[in-house]
């Protein structure tokens, strides 16, 4: 508790300024949003994240692309949270105050012959692009978890590369499981599963039971929960 306090002063400590340059809405609660601001000498890598100040507090996303003049990240908004009335509110032009990019999640492949997979939902997104573009000549395959509105907006089955499957009802992770239990995996070499925790534990307990896989063929990491911050942090800290 004390730590975490800790951390929050130094995000708000030392955020830096951007500005916003445009906001496309991807979906109608899916938005990509791209600031400009001075990263000269500022080095970032697959998997970082900054944390946003999105008025009622710091919220944690994933640039999905960076270069020394600006990033971009997107973020999937629901309900009436602090980050959701946030976005949706955003134009060109606004201030943004954000920390970091800083290190977050290990996205590295030293096995330069696996196959991998990404599991995710609307949060993993942007780590998802950033990921597929920094590894162009791998063999990467994503599906992603969208409400059915979102899922039904975009044109086609695939978005940003990805294969999207559609939430039908309110648990949050049965479309990504039903998509991994419909496949063949004796060929799979490495699978990643980003987004809402329980789901990420359903998955990583289907790949490890079901599946076959072994521990270090999963990497695993809960963005957010259902239950609440705690939980998240909880379940990260024992997958
Ligand atoms: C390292 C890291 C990187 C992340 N990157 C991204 C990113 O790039 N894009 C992105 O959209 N999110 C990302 N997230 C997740 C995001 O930080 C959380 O979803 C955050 O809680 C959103 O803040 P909020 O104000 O919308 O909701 P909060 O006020 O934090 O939460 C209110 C309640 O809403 C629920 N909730 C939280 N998020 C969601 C959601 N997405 N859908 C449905 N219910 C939810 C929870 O039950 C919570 O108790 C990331 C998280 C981490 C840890």
């Amino acid at each position: 508790m004390f730590t975490t306090q800790i951390k929050k002063n130094v995000a708000r400590a030392f955020a830096r300024n951007g500005l916003v340059s445009r906001v496309e809405r991807l979906a109608p609660e899916l938005y990509r949003v791209v600031i400009r601001a001075d990263f000269e000498g500022v080095h970032s890598q697959v998997g970082d994240k900054i944390k946003v100040d999105v008025g009622g507090g710091m919220r944690s996303y994933t640039p999905s692309r960076f270069s020394a003049h600006g990033l971009e990240f997107i973020v999937q908004a629901h309900a009436t949270s602090a980050g959701s009335t946030w976005v949706r509110a955003l134009s060109p032009g606004d201030e943004i105050r954000f920390f970091g990019p800083v290190r977050n999640f290990d996205l590295s492949l030293p096995n330069a012959s696996e196959r991998i997979t990404f599991f995710g939902d609307g949060t993993a997104v942007g780590l998802f692009e950033r990921f597929r573009e920094a590894n162009p000549q791998r063999d990467i395959r994503g599906v992603i978890e969208l409400s059915r509105e979102d899922g039904d907006s975009l044109r086609g089955a695939t978005f940003l590369g990805a294969e999207v499957v559609c939430r039908e009802s309110e648990e949050y992770g049965d479309a990504l499981l039903n998509n991994a239990r419909s496949k063949d995996w004796r060929s799979a070499a490495l699978v990643f599963a980003v987004g809402e925790a329980e789901s990420v534990k359903r998955l990583r307990d289907f790949f490890l039971t079901e599946a076959g896989f072994s521990r270090h063929q999963l990497r695993l990491k809960p963005y957010w929960s259902r239950y609440g911050k705690a939980h998240r942090k909880k379940l990260e800290r024992t997958m």
